[in-house]
């Protein structure tokens, strides 16, 4: 990387002297221009899930109705490895060992990383079989205060860091020339609880299995919720008539932010 910088293939934006356990480390971050295809064809939606770590569906823009090969990613070794230090630590603080406490959180969020970083690569992969492939999430800025409301047994999961997956993911796929967009919370509201096949809206959603009570479908929740989410992006670009048949019961209404034909030609990878 430091060789492609000094070739002129990176830019060198800033560089730092980090103090780390006693010894020295410099750290650069580089950055570069990547041109981007400007017209996507295949809306890969990846969104954190109830029940996965991260679920992954295609839609192709030349057939919408057709969802393609749904992929999961379960993240139990990341729950393995924050369930193990987790109760090391606890051992430690009750033994009032916090300096350890402090080691073992950077030595936990190294290993969790090194997972998120396979998982980021395998997303990527999975994007690049598809034709000219757009990579779409939700924008989980400020997401957190959610989840102070929710249930303690989600808490773990939930602050399972995929937001950091998120930034692995776009870092990834752009230099794979792979364009990310972020929806909004607005923008993907509904989607968990919406059915992807007659856009009927539960009011509540609960277990592994999405049923819907207006056409019978039974579908995995989280792909349903990631199904949603390709079609939302599909109809505010006006790529073809996406929207469900008939009017969510809640008034949901998605407003259009991705303009056909303004897309982003070029992405600034920012390599720290
Ligand atoms: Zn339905």
């Amino acid at each position: 990387m430091i060789e492609e910088a000094l070739q002129g293939e990176w830019q060198f934006c800033t560089v730092e002297m980090v103090k780390k356990n006693g010894e020295w480390y410099v750290h650069f971050v580089l950055k570069k221009e990547v041109e981007l295809p400007d017209e996507p064809e295949t809306i890969i939606a990846i969104d954190r899930g109830e029940k996965n770590l991260a679920v992954a569906v295609a839609v192709s823009k030349n057939n919408p109705d057709k969802p393609m090969k749904g992929q999961l990613w379960r993240g139990e070794e990341i729950k393995r490895i924050r369930g193990n230090y987790g109760h090391i630590r606890r051992n430690l603080q009750r033994k009032k060992l916090l300096k350890k406490v402090k080691e073992l959180r950077g030595k936990e969020r190294c290993i969790v990383n090194q997972q998120l970083h396979m998982i980021a690569n395998q997303i990527v992969e999975y994007a690049k079989q598809f034709p000219r492939p757009v990579i779409v999430m939700e924008n989980l800025t400020g997401i957190r205060d959610s989840f102070t409301k929710s249930k303690k047994l989600n808490m773990r999961f939930h602050s399972l860091p995929f937001r950091r997956l998120q930034t692995y993911i776009e870092y990834k796929a752009n230099l794979e020339r792979i364009e990310v967009r972020y929806l909004s919370k607005k923008e993907v509201r509904n989607t968990s609880k919406q059915c992807h096949r007659c856009g009927h809206v539960a009011r509540k959603v609960d277990g592994r299995i999405y049923r819907c009570s207006k056409c019978g479908m039974e579908y995995d929740r989280d792909l349903n919720a990631c199904i949603n989410i390709a079609r939302r992006v599909m109809s505010s670009a006006g790529w073809g008539s996406c929207e469900p048949p008939e009017p969510a019961d809640e008034g949901v209404s998605v407003k259009p932010t991705l303009n056909a034909g303004s897309h982003r030609l070029k992405a600034v990878v920012v390599h720290g």
